[in-house]
């Protein structure tokens, strides 16, 4: 129902969107419908949704009432978004989208039967209508990206690292699955600004951030926990396999080579790595962690404590 209330506002539910051709699993009208028309379908299905995978559904389902096709495949590598609907096809009619010298991905269209020139001009005239309601998404995406990295050493920040430690024990604890974290803080590090200024040891965090992300599995999660500090989250890690990865990490860090005005810089890390336990809140594991890493700064700093 459409209802206006007293302030102007406009409430769309669900029938009224249906009635307007919004549905979800709207099936193709009977009656043929002309290039205009169906441009006029998209141009209002297309802005439904700031998700590239649901904007590629819509258009991939639209288009099939003029133009029959089997499969859409799209890639755009640098937003990590790849799509792939209906079956393998042997035709292809592959785009690049570009707008305004902005690159949009690539889009590859496949059917079994070939296309004829008719089809491929009225495809694309449909992409016109496929291009902003992407392009927006994609910036979305983006700016939903960075809301959960830090900058300086594109490791995930603290909203992220707090989102991926509820969902990650929850999911343990409903698997019954291990996981681990290392919390890590580099040693003296006050010491490597106060001798060589600031930006060099922006280079040295982002550096070590490199590092360590390059001697994580593509399942490991690393988050920029506070100034130097840095946390680890290990899924499906028992305590012995997270002991050996944060002893590996802090080798790792050990040895990297890191030069300021002509000078070495030496570089140590300490670790304090736990376990989740049956029932434990984020916040206990942290503490736990935290004091493991407590304890390794206590004892010399450059070396992990396992919390018990
Ligand atoms: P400890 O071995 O006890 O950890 O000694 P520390 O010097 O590493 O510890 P402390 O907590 O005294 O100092 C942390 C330093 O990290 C101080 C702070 O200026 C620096 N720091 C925090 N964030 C940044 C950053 O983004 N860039 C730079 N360059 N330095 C940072
Ligand atoms: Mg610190
Ligand atoms: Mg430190």
């Amino acid at each position: 129902m459409l209802s206006h209330s007293p302030s102007n506002t406009i409430d769309f539910d669900a029938a009224k969107l249906q009635r307007l051709g919004f549905s979800s699993n709207r099936t193709h009208p009977l009656q043929p419908i002309s290039l205009a028309q169906l441009r006029q379908q998209l141009n209002l299905q297309l802005q439904t949704s700031l998700e590239a995978d649901q904007i590629l559904e819509l258009f991939f389902r639209e288009v099939q009432c003029l133009v029959p096709l089997d499969a859409l495949v799209y890639r755009h590598p640098s937003s990590d978004v790849h799509v792939e609907l209906g079956n393998p096809a042997t035709h292809c009619a592959g785009y690049r989208l570009n707008h305004a010298g902005e690159y949009l991905g690539e889009l590859l269209l496949r059917r079994n039967e070939r296309f004829d020139e008719y089809e491929l001009a009225q495809l694309e005239s449909l992409l016109a209508s496929l291009v902003f309601p992407l392009r927006n998404a994609l910036l979305y995406r983006s700016a939903l990206q960075s809301a959960l990295r830090d900058p300086l050493t594109d490791t995930g920040n603290r909203i992220a690292m707090d989102q991926a430690l509820q969902r990650e024990v929850a999911l343990a604890e409903r698997t019954k699955q291990p996981l681990a974290v290392l919390m890590l803080d580099l040693d003296h590090f006050k010491s490597i600004n106060d001798r060589f200024g600031h930006s060099v040891g922006d280079d040295v965090l982002k550096a070590v951030a490199s590092q360590l992300t390059d001697q994580l599995r593509n399942i490991d999660r690393i988050f920029r926990y506070g100034g130097e500090e840095f946390l680890i989250l290990l899924s499906s890690t028992q305590h012995d396999a997270a002991a050996l990865v944060g002893e590996r990490l802090r080798q790792a860090i050990l040895e990297l080579h890191c030069m300021a005005q002509g000078q070495a810089i030496e570089l140590s890390a300490s670790f304090g790595g736990a376990c989740l336990q049956p029932g434990e809140s984020v916040q206990s594991l942290l503490r736990r962690a935290d004091e493991a890493l407590y304890a390794a700064k206590h004892q010399g700093r450059n070396r992990l404590t396992m919390a018990r």
